[in-house]
């Protein structure tokens, strides 16, 4: 391997040369406690900045071994010297100058949530963080100079200060780690208990705005109803109080405003764990919960909706039904039996963003509209089966319909932020309102036969030039000329899993389609590699910066709603 005077010496003889010379430097060098290397060099100072690693031998950070032990902990560590490194990489980020992005030195930006980037990976053996840098030019010509500052002055100090034990402060480490033990432990203990979710008394739902993921401030801490508290002994915390969502039909009602969609809101960003201090870290939900909506115009291939609709004016089968423009019922029908198809034991629903008439059909409409002229078997007849029969839970934000409470198991209404168990109010009530559902058509679990195939565009296209993945933030991005819409995957956090998103399809669609496997399948596939060799598999080179792993949900459905 080349030494860092290597480096040195190269950036010296390149000064002032024309900028595409800054290719030669691509290489690893050994520097003193470290690796450095110039994975992908960018081809001038306008470009997306040149991609950088840094390997440092995991014993030579002195961080205690045991923060390695689990799978959780491993990826907490990595989120926690990711925000070192990103706070002290600010300070030094165009320090250096030149034109166009020269002197930038920047890594992932973390939210609220712990996710798995390839920001930074850690083995027992190593610590590898992956970052940019916007290689210096004075107009178009190389500044090897500015260069030498950053990889010779300004990354050693990032690094000394963000990654060695010595320079953090251990409690404060301690903490992070100790809490990702509590949260996974309370993940377990909802399995034990029948529970589809907790969320701990005290915690704040509320998010500042609309743009930001901070918690509110002044916020009205949760509080949880007698009968539905549970306690737990964490740990690391200790005891723990807060309110325990039974597996089952579980109802959030209540008037308009009083936090019903807060509270579901936060569920579905449960599925994450979250950072000490967000307000959420207690708030914990299964983890393979799906928030379930309408979808109008949504693609929809091969899709088994059949649970739901059936007898189609035009004859279209629905057990294999395929349309470029969905209605709102039949994209919620699809997104269900897609998300079956995922192992999802946990439907999160707002009556809000649902389509009414895949919702629920009231007695009146029943009367005058009868059921063989009606395609349509509304969920509110299907939410019991679906729990009964495939185990598959359903928290569901309702405020407009009362049909739900006669297969309600348990009925809490927000009050001014506060939670009230009225399960018992309601079934006293009940009998006074006819159950309008009737009996509907026999169960069966959706059994869809999606194969997955690259679209002869896209093999047109492709032969011409490799297929360009290009992500605009965290709602689409596009594959060649095909854009993938993720708006309503409304459990994507961050852009970087969008990011794998477009990584992992255009994986997928290059080796593991076969034009006989279905999308479960090949996400199988998929799930087992990145278990076993992590995002950076999927790319060839060192250079993945920028990457957060989606979780097998989300893949699924962006697979889905590619238009093939
Ligand atoms: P709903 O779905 O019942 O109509 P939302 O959940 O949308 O109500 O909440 C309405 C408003 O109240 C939102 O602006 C939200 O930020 C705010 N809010 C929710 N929970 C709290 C809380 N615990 N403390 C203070 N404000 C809250
Ligand atoms: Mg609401």
């Amino acid at each position: 391997m080349k030494h860092a005077s290597d480096l040195k010496r190269n950036l010296f003889s390149i000064d002032g040369k024309s900028y595409s010379m800054y290719k030669e430097l691509r290489g690893s060098y050994r520097f003193d406690g470290y690796i450095l290397s110039l994975d992908r060099i960018q081809g001038d100072p306008f470009a997306p900045p040149s991609a950088l690693s840094l390997q440092i031998p995991f014993e030579a950070t002195g961080i205690p071994a045991e923060y390695l032990e689990t799978k959780n902990r491993r990826i907490t560590l990595q989120d926690y010297l990711t925000r070192r490194l990103a706070k002290e990489m600010e300070d030094y980020s165009f320090k250096a100058r030149g034109s166009g992005k020269s002197g930038l030195i920047a890594i992932s930006r973390c939210g609220q949530t712990v996710l798995e980037r390839t920001a930074c990976r850690i083995t027992e053996k190593a610590v590898f963080v992956r970052f940019h840098v916007g290689f210096p030019a004075n107009g178009r010509r190389i500044n090897g100079r500015e260069l030498e500052k950053i990889l010779f002055q300004f990354l050693p100090m990032c690094a000394e200060e963000a990654l060695f034990y010595r320079n953090m402060n251990p409690k404060h480490l301690e903490r992070a780690i100790f809490l990702s033990d509590d949260q996974q432990f309370i993940r377990e203990e909802l399995k034990k208990r029948g529970l589809a979710a907790f969320v701990a008394e005290g915690a704040v739902l509320p998010r500042k705005s609309g743009v930001s993921d901070l918690p509110m401030k002044g916020a009205v801490p949760f509080q949880s109803p007698d009968s539905l508290k549970v306690t737990m002994e964490l740990p690391h915390q200790g005891r723990i109080c807060g309110m325990g969502i039974p597996c089952g039909i579980s109802l959030i009602a209540g008037g308009g405003y009083h936090g019903k969609s807060t509270l579901l809101n936060a569920l579905e960003s449960a599925v994450y764990n979250h950072i000490p201090g967000d307000g959420r870290e207690y708030v914990i939900c299964d983890d393979t919960a799906v928030k379930l909506r309408s979808e109008d115009g949504r693609f929809i291939k091969d899709a088994d909706i059949s649970m739901f609709i059936n007898d189609l004016p035009n004859g279209k089968d629905t057990r294999c039904f395929s349309t470029l423009d969905a209605s709102g019922s039949t994209s919620q029908a699809a997104g269900i039996s897609e998300s079956i198809e995922t192992g999802s034991s946990l439907f999160l629903i707002d009556e809000d963003t649902s389509a009414t008439n895949f919702m629920v059909r009231d007695a009146f409409m029943q009367r005058v509209i009868s059921r063989s002229k009606e395609p349509i078997t509304p969920f509110v007849e299907r939410a019991r089966q679906l729990y009964e029969q495939a185990g598959i839970s359903t928290i569901l934000v309702a405020g407009s319909s009362g049909a739900f409470f006669h297969i309600a198991d348990t009925v809490i209404q927000m009050d001014s932020y506060r939670p009230f168990d009225i399960t018992e109010k309601v079934k006293e009530l009940c009998p006074e309102y006819p159950d309008a559902a009737g009996m509907p058509p026999v169960f069966q679990l959706p059994q869809s036969r999606r194969i997955m195939s690259v679209p002869k565009e896209l093999q047109r296209e492709r032969q011409r030039r490799p297929l360009k993945v290009k992500v605009h933030g965290i709602d689409s991005f596009s594959i060649g000329k095909e854009t993938v819409d993720l708006r309503y995957v409304e459990q994507l956090e961050d852009g970087e899993q969008t990011a794998s998103l477009g990584r992992l399809l255009e994986y997928a669609l290059e080796y593991l389609t076969d034009e006989k496997r279905t999308i479960p399948q090949i996400v199988s596939l998929l799930e087992e590699k990145l278990e076993a060799e992590g995002l950076e598999s999927l790319f060839s080179g060192n250079a993945v910066c920028g990457f957060a792993r989606p979780r097998k949900q989300e893949i699924v459905a962006c697979f889905n709603r590619f238009r093939r």
